[in-house]
């Protein structure tokens, strides 16, 4: 049985404010918004890591970041600016085994991150 939280998200199995779906990949409201806009876009297959990445996997990838910015207009947080972020194992602040792209907006974002 999968117990990854991210695939229980993508079967419905779990509630989640949905922005984005597909047949590769969904895009939902982060619980715990460290910004006005916190979007995690995530593809269906489940990929723990960017270190689990395969090239066959490419195809997924460049389809997220064709959508990362329609998601971003669709947030108002295309024109004022927006960070794209994967945090991947632990010393990265990976918490979830899926691979997740952070999409954070709304507000100035300071850099470096801490
Ligand atoms: P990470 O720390 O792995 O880069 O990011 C995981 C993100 O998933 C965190 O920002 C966390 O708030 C979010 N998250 C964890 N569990 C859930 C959940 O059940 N629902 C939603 N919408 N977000 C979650
Ligand atoms: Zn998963």
């Amino acid at each position: 049985m999968n117990e990854c939280i991210f695939c229980k998200i993508i079967n419905k199995e779990i509630p989640s404010e949905i922005v984005y779906e597909d047949e590769l990949i969904l895009a939902f409201n982060d619980i715990e918004a460290k910004a006005p806009t916190h979007i995690l876009v995530i593809p269906k297959k489940h990929i723990p890591s960017l270190n689990d990445l395969k090239e066959e996997d490419s195809k997924i990838i460049s389809h997220i970041f064709s959508i990362i910015p329609k998601v971003a207009e669709k947030n108002g947080i295309n024109k004022s600016g927006y960070r794209v972020v994967n945090n991947c194992g632990k010393d990265g602040g990976q918490t979830v085994d899926h691979i997740h792209f952070h999409v954070l907006g709304g507000r100035n974002l300071t850099w470096p991150p801490g």
